[in-house]
Parts: structure tokens; sequence; C-alpha cells
């Protein structure tokens, strides 16, 4: 496995690598999610590149930047036994310059949830993306369905700058009890874990419940976490392709999302409402 830090080295390396090549862009501390993107873009490509970057551009001054988890060690090691052929490890100072002068901003489906949660973060998130696949020009770019705004959000970033990528969205990955893996997991105490749990637990039974009736799904996810010991941001019912939330009946497929605190830790989760 190649371990590229900067995009000139990245760059020659795509020139000699086999195609097409796949993208799996990361913020690091790998864990099976991340596996399960790098498996599938295995299956899709001759070559696959794992970028590991912890993008300052998509923390807020408020946000978890400064402890977020970093184990490069480890996740090299992790990423060297699933085969995959080149990491991408650029340092901040020089992928993000001090006098950025450009910005990439994808409007509308960034307008709610994350978008409005968390300002500026979807334009930290569009203008790095962009950057890694003009470093490593990859035919496919695979994403996790975890984070189902950015997916749309890339899609569209793609679809728009006519980038030629296919951007893949991957199913998300849980652990055996429900939780959607996170590097963020790591911050829960046993106790929090537990409450954590509440954000699939609500999004599974509800979604069992789904006949295509959006308020009733919708009330019904607000209930069940209204009972939890967290601290709902948003629960919604939405378009699956445009986020919009949806009301009345008669929709076949739909996307329930959830963002949460839970003690000092912020998880977000989504479920496919299909029938
Ligand atoms: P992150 O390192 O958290 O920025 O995530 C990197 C990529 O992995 C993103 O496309 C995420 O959506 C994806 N990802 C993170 N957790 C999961 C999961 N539990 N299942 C599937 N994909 C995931």
């Amino acid at each position: 496995m190649d371990e590229l830090s900067t995009a000139t080295a990245m760059r020659r390396w795509r020139a000699k690598a086999q195609t097409p090549v796949a993208l799996v862009p990361t913020m690091g501390a790998v864990h099976a999610g991340h596996l399960a993107l790098v498996a599938d873009a295995q299956r899709r490509c001759a070559s696959v590149v794992v970028s590991i970057f912890v993008n300052p551009l998509q923390f807020a001054p408020t946000d978890d930047l400064d402890r977020y988890p970093r184990d490069l060690d480890g996740d090299l090691a992790v990423l060297r036994a699933a085969g995959v052929d080149a990491v991408f490890v650029p340092s901040a100072a020089t992928f993000v310059p001090a006098d950025l002068a450009t910005t990439v901003s994808v409007a509308a489906v960034t307008d709610r949830f994350e978008g409005a949660s968390r300002p500026g973060h979807f334009d930290g998130v569009a203008t790095i993306v962009t950057k890694l696949l003009s470093v490593t020009r990859p035919a496919v770019a695979v994403f996790g369905q975890k984070d189902y705004q950015q997916l749309l959000v890339v899609r569209r970033l793609a679809a728009d700058l006519d980038l030629d990528v296919e951007i893949v969205g991957v199913e998300i990955v849980r652990d055996a009890d429900g939780l959607a893996l996170s590097s963020r997991n790591r911050y829960l105490s046993a106790i929090e874990r537990g409450r954590a749990l509440t954000l699939s637990t609500a999004l599974r039974t509800t979604a069992d419940l789904w006949t295509g009736d959006a308020e009733v799904v919708r009330s019904a996810l607000r209930s069940l976490l209204a009972d939890a010991d967290i601290d709902v941001e948003y629960a919604d019912v939405v378009d699956a392709a445009t986020l919009a939330p949806l009301t009345g009946m008669g929709h076949r497929s739909a996307r329930a999302i959830v963002a949460a605190r839970v003690g000092g830790t912020r998880l977000i989760d989504n479920w496919p409402l299909t029938r």
C-alpha cells in the first residue's frame, strides 16, 4: 500500500495506477463502516485510494475538531490488511492553506437538517471533496448512506460541475444491536451508548409502520425519541432524493432522518422507508 502525503505525489501515483480508480474519502478512525465502502470500491474498480483527512473546513469553532479521534498508524494497518492500494493523507497546512480563497457551495439540498444545524459544514465538505476528486480523478467515489444528506450534496456537486465521476452510496453498517457505526461512538460512555440506541430502535420501529403515510411515521418517530433521555435536534420523514419534508399519504419511498445529542456527542442516523 502506497502512502501519499502531497497532492503532487498523489497525482503521480494516479498517473500510473491501474484503472478504473475508486476513491473512498474518510476522516480516519477507520471502522467496519469505512471498510464496507472499501470492499464496495474494490468490487467496482481495479485500484482503490482511501483518503484520510480530518477536514477543518467542515467543523465549526464549537465542534469537536481538536478531539476528533485520530489513529493514523492503526488506520494504515487496517487499510493495508484490507488490500487498499493507496492512502492519501494530506496535511491540513498544505491541503487547506491559510490563503485558500475558493469555496464550493451547494444550494437547496443543504438548506435543512445538517445544513441548518451546522452552518458552513457542507461548504467545507463540498470544497474538500472537490479537491479530493480533482487530485485523484476517480471513475467512482464511494460514500456511506450514514451521512445521507452529505451523499446527496456530493451527488449534486458531481452532476452540477460535470465531474464525470460515479457517486456510490453504501448502506449503513451497524453494530449487532443496531447502533450505526461512527468514529464518534467512541466518545460515548456505557450509559450514553444505551441511550444512543434509541435512534436506531426508533427508526427501525417506525420504518415497520410505513404504509406511505408521512405524518404517521413522523409523529411515531418523534414520540419514540421524546421518551428517551436524549436531546433531539431533528427527526423527520423526507423525500429520499431532495430531502424535502413529506406530508400526506401515498408515498412509495422516503427516508426517515434523525440527529440528536447524547451527552456531549452529536449523532446522526437514518433509515429507508420503502414498501
Ligand atoms: P467519516 O470518516 O465519518 O467522514 O466517514 C467517511 C465515509 O464513511 C462517509 O462517506 C460516511 O458516510 C461513511 N460511513 C461512516 N460510518 C458509516 C457506517 N456506519 N456505514 C456506512 N458508511 C459509513
